[in-house]
């Protein structure tokens, strides 16, 4: 039996409990590249009791010196590394991830994660004493919270379950994770890796499946905590089943971020082309963080436009494994009808359509041309709703007071950026932006500190050292 007929769970290759399978098709080709088995409750209760078990083992990884986990999650690292290519291709294959973006991002980012995260349990204390302000002294200690429920989306499926695994594993928890149906199959090179890394049987398990086994998931009596990215849709009803069982969640969701241009902004494409792409187009467009509404000053909204068509019209849309590709097709034929849907419903609201706005010449793949709108008001659907897609709507403003107001009005705030030749102008413009994170004239994580969402982008924060506290719990003990 081959890995690809197996589940990983307890920290071996399982037989699944039924034969359903899960097919994954190529973005760029449309063909079958592979499948996976589907779990079904039966594979989560066991990968749960896992999961439990190796929590609860006197010896085991919760209870494990600092300094063991951390060299664990290098050792998890190196063997990462090795597979870092393997992985990067797998992403590209399956969710249209152009290669040359996946080989940055999901061949790399994880084992970053891990040497972080292990660095920042070498450094912590695990128990704190303060001077209780009554008399005697408190002791506060962190404890890990326990077995931890990851779902994670299609979009970046390494670096985002990374997310979640690299602070879990670091504070002593362990985990059972949901990749999404469209990218299942880089799972098992992250397995493999687990295992080869010593990770112990138990600690990490994986459980493919779509909504109904996320949901079962979430609302598992044998977990203690759920995280989640994705829609804002589905962390709505999570949220929901979290609150009323009183478990704790951290919710990553959707975004409509303002890529804000001011007046002063210099927009030499040679310059700024690559930044202004990765804040705005990053990915096909399917990243959450994007400024995909672009405001742009009245006084040079024409030039803006003229250089967001420049860029859009610039970039070379092919097959994802080809490295020359810089938009390569969307994840899936449904998320291609969701982004057509929105880019017609642009055209019927009024807004103008200055590049883009069909298919791309090409016999096969989810391909939808990097798409700019013109006119675009801050009420039209296009502004309002995330898409998902390679599509911006540039609206125009009065004065700093009013792009601030536009970017703001927004159900949204979870990334951002502002553009500008005064640093402290443009500062002072970001710290008014309702956002949980913003860039100055450029927009890249920064894996120290927090990242997350406010309004319907989420609950809760990832990353930084930070992360760690929301998988751990406190007792203080009074002394
Ligand atoms: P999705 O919500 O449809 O699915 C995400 C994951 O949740 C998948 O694994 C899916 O199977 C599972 N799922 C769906 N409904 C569920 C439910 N009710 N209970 C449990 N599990 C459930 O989202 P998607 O289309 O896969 O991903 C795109 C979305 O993710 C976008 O909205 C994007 O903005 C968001 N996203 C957010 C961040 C962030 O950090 N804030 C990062 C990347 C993507």
């Amino acid at each position: 039996m081959s890995q690809h007929d197996t589940l990983f769970i307890g920290g071996e290759w399982a037989s699944p409990s039924s034969g359903q399978r899960i097919e994954v098709r190529s973005a760029s080709t449309e063909e079958i590249i592979g499948s996976v088995p589907e779990a079904q409750e039966a594979d989560v209760d066991a990968a749960v009791a896992a999961a439990r078990a190796a929590f609860e083992d006197p010896d085991g990884w919760a209870r494990w010196a600092p300094t063991d986990r951390a060299a664990a999650l290098e050792r998890f690292a190196d063997a990462l590394d090795k597979r870092g290519q393997e992985i990067a291709k797998l992403v590209s294959a399956q969710n249209g991830m152009p290669v040359a973006i996946s080989s940055r991002f999901e061949g790399v980012f994880p084992s970053v994660l891990l040497r972080y995260y292990a660095g920042v349990i070498r450094q912590a204390e695990p128990e704190e004493r303060r001077p209780g302000l009554l008399g005697g002294t408190t002791i506060v200690r962190r404890y890990p919270i326990g077995v931890v429920g990851a779902i994670v989306p299609w979009n970046f499926p390494q670096s985002l379950a990374a997310f979640k695994y690299a602070p879990a594993l670091a504070a002593g928890c362990t985990l059972v994770i949901k990749p999404s149906p469209e990218t299942v199959l880089d799972s098992v090179p992250l397995a493999e890796a687990a295992s080869e890394a010593g990770i112990p049987a138990g600690v990490i398990n994986w459980v493919p499946g779509g909504r109904e086994i996320g949901a079962y998931l979430v609302s598992h009596p044998g977990i203690d905590k759920v995280s989640f990215t994705g829609s804002t849709a589905a962390g709505r009803s999570i949220g929901e089943v979290c609150g009323r069982l009183l478990r704790p969640v951290t919710l990553e969701l959707g975004g409509k971020s303002a890529a804000i241009v001011l007046d002063d902004a210099q927009l030499d494409l040679a310059a700024i082309g690559e930044k202004l792409f990765t804040a705005t187009l990053l990915n096909n467009g399917q990243t959450c963080f994007l400024g995909t509404r672009v405001l742009a000053p009245r006084s040079r909204y024409d030039e803006v436009v003229e250089v967001f068509a420049a860029l859009a019209g610039s970039l070379a849309v092919g097959d994802a494994l080809d490295e020359t590709t810089q938009v390569g097709p969307l994840a899936s034929d449904r998320q291609r009808d969701r982004v057509e849907g929105y880019i017609a419903k642009g055209k019927a609201e009024g807004a103008r359509v200055v590049v883009g706005g069909g298919r791309p010449d090409r016999d096969k793949g989810w391909f939808v041309q990097p798409t700019i709108f013109a006119d675009v008001d801050n009420n039209h659907t296009i502004a309002q709703e995330e898409i998902f897609g390679p599509v911006l709507s540039l609206i125009p403003y009065a004065d700093d007071d009013d792009a601030v107001r536009i970017a703001n009005d927004s159900d949204y705030g979870l990334g951002g950026s502002v553009w500008t030749g005064d640093d402290e102008r443009g500062l002072a413009v970001a710290r008014r932006v309702q956002t949980g994170s913003i860039g100055l004239n450029n927009f890249m994580l920064d894996p120290t500190a927090p990242f997350g969402g406010v309004k319907a982008s989420g609950l809760g924060r990832e990353l930084g050292p930070e992360a760690i506290g929301h998988y751990q719990q406190t007792q203080s003990i009074f002394t």
